[in-house]
């Protein structure tokens, strides 16, 4: 089979451009799990379920059908069929997030679908990025290539303002950093680097340089 390599992060940290580089660069498929995470929040959000309710969550993960498109050059989310692409980055989702991705039962389903779509990458010898919080520690601790990304505050919220074009630098370090707090102190798969894991501080690193390194990496 091919490939996989697994990269956590928190938000910012350049995991996304990273990922989706490299896997263009060595002609990989590409899946971004936070993108999942959204999907099933978007939906959740779109039909009245209160996120805050844990159980409520639980009983109704099952309820949505989530395909993603691992071409790294032109990757999709869809909820039953529906292109969410831009829903799932508006600030309702971004905001309720933490809390539908805190729920046993939410990590448990995709899980599941992202183990699937590693192995089917696999099987059809293809190779896999895959990018998340959890993916190094739960969903692909087998992998050959394991990277933990991070970067200065500054520098992600910097990072995050660019990709949702806003000017509040500052407001969007707080939401970032509030991400953190609520990503890493979940009882269930919390955002942590294991030791076999690769620390890449990307701070004062340009893209190309970054995907170089983990180019790099994964040739060796
Ligand atoms: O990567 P992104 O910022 O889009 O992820 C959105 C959210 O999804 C994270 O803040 C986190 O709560 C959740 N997530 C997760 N496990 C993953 C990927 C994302 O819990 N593997």
């Amino acid at each position: 089979g091919g490939i996989v390599i697994a990269i956590d992060g928190p938000s910012g940290s350049g995991k996304s451009s990273t990922s989706k580089g490299v896997a263009r660069a060595r002609n990989l498929r590409y899946l971004d799990t936070g993108a999942m995470y959204r999907a099933l929040t978007w939906w959740m959000l779109e039909n009245g379920v209160d996120v805050s309710d844990a159980s409520a969550v639980a009983a109704a993960v099952e309820r949505p059908t989530i395909e993603m498109g691992t071409d790294p050059a032109a990757p999709t989310v869809a909820v039953d069929g529906r292109d969410v692409a831009a829903e799932i980055r508006g600030k309702e989702v971004t905001g309720s997030v933490s809390a539908v991705s805190a729920v046993p039962e939410a990590r448990e389903l995709l899980v599941r679908i992202q183990r699937e779509i590693i192995a089917r990458a696999r099987a059809e010898s293809a190779g896999i990025v895959v990018e998340g919080r959890d993916i190094t520690t739960v969903v692909a601790p087998d992998a050959p290539v394991k990277l933990f990304l991070t970067a200065s505050a500054e520098a992600r919220a910097q990072r995050r303002s660019k990709e949702v074009r806003t000017s509040d630098v500052a407001a969007t370090q707080a939401a970032l950093l509030r991400r953190d707090r609520l990503d890493s102190s979940r009882a269930h798969s919390p955002l942590t680097r294991t030791e076999d894991a690769v620390e890449l501080d990307t701070t004062g690193l340009s893209l190309d340089e970054v995907v170089e390194l983990v180019v790099g990496l994964a040739d060796e």
